[in-house]
């Protein structure tokens, strides 16, 4: 299999029926880099910054940021690469950051944006970071865990104040410059095309998504199999995010585990996703599956089931009958 995947690794990425699909890939240290060329990676479609601070005994200082971003666009030859700022709290504690209190449902708590918006040192010196490793470059900054749009506002302000800074400075500054959203808390699916118009890209976070649309903790084993991301409710609301970007003329992309299994990623394409972000081990499978697609027909199949009255339909079983006939 593994040859066979090398020996896919530089055909096109489309459905069998000539569709265009990005598939990207998901990254965070230094190592995952060399993949970007070995897996055939389209680009990286979620850098989880935080990794760096997870890593450190002590906050990364802003030379050593930069550094790590800059390698980062080096690596990656012009293909495309998202940061995500810093998702510290939650599960994901740094030792070192005092101040931060033992909180009884961390998952819902001082994290992501939430913490970096109240410790805005923290966000200017990653932003600058950023901007100054992008000189001349592109620069994609997505804000993980949003819930109210006014977060990106102040986020936004962060970012323009660091930029008049920096060209104050006559620092060369990114030539491109793009600010995006997760999707990944409720709360926004009920304000898609204000979010939309706010941002220039979102990437679904399908981990967390699930985890607060199912009230289901993702670390939780015993709940492991309880739920299904392949079920009518789930597919609903992906649904209605990629309804939401075409309407709106936003790129979306999904870059949680789901994107990372053929069954799951075959759906997300029925869906109308056309760009989604996995781990590197993943894309020679997906893609194995994509060139067999006749994403028309599957397309077809989902909206019948969707869109009809029962929300109990086994869809996982009607899938993968569906991908067994083909
Ligand atoms: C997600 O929530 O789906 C996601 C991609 O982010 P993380 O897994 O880092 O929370
Ligand atoms: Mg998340």
């Amino acid at each position: 299999r593994q040859q066979l995947y090398r020996e896919l690794r530089d055909k096109p990425t489309a459905t069998k029926d000539g569709v265009k699909i990005d598939l990207l890939m998901n990254a965070g240290l230094l190592v995952d880099l060399p993949q970007l060329v070995e897996s055939g990676a389209g680009g990286i479609g979620l850098y989880r910054t935080e990794l760096q601070f997870m890593v450190a005994s002590t906050f990364p200082r802003a030379e050593a940021q930069e550094r790590l971003y800059k390698d980062v666009l080096d690596a990656a030859r012009g293909k495309p690469v998202t940061f995500r700022t810093i998702d510290i709290g939650g599960d994901k504690v740094l030792p070192y950051f005092k101040g931060v209190q033992q909180e009884e449902n961390p998952a819902l708590g001082w994290r992501a944006i939430r913490l970096t918006l109240d410790r805005p040192g923290l966000l200017k010196t990653q932003i600058r970071a950023l901007l100054k490793a992008a000189g001349g470059r592109e620069l994609k900054v997505m804000l993980p865990m949003v819930t109210e749009l006014g977060e990106i506002a102040q986020a936004r302000e962060i970012i323009d104040k660091e930029v008049r800074h920096l060209s104050r400075f006559a620092h060369m500054l990114p030539n491109t410059m793009k600010v995006g959203a997760m999707v990944e808390v409720p709360s926004l699916l009920w304000q898609l095309d204000e979010l939309m118009s706010a941002v220039d890209f979102v990437s679904v976070g399908s981990n967390d998504l699930f985890q607060f649309v199912m009230a289901t903790d993702r670390g939780n084993s015993t709940l492991a199999n309880r739920f299904d991301p392949l079920s009518v409710p789930f597919l609903r609301t992906l649904k209605q995010i990629a309804d939401a970007g075409k309407r709106n003329n936003t790129p979306v992309t999904l870059c949680g585990e789901l994107a990372g299994k053929p069954i799951s990623a075959m759906a997300l394409m029925g869906l109308g996703y056309r760009s989604i972000s996995m781990s590197p081990a993943a894309i020679g499978p997906v893609k194995a599956m994509m060139l067999e697609l006749p994403l028309g027909q599957l397309e077809t199949f989902m909206q019948e089931n969707l869109s009809g009255k029962s929300a109990t339909l086994p869809m996982r079983a009607l899938l993968q009958a569906f991908a067994d006939d083909r």
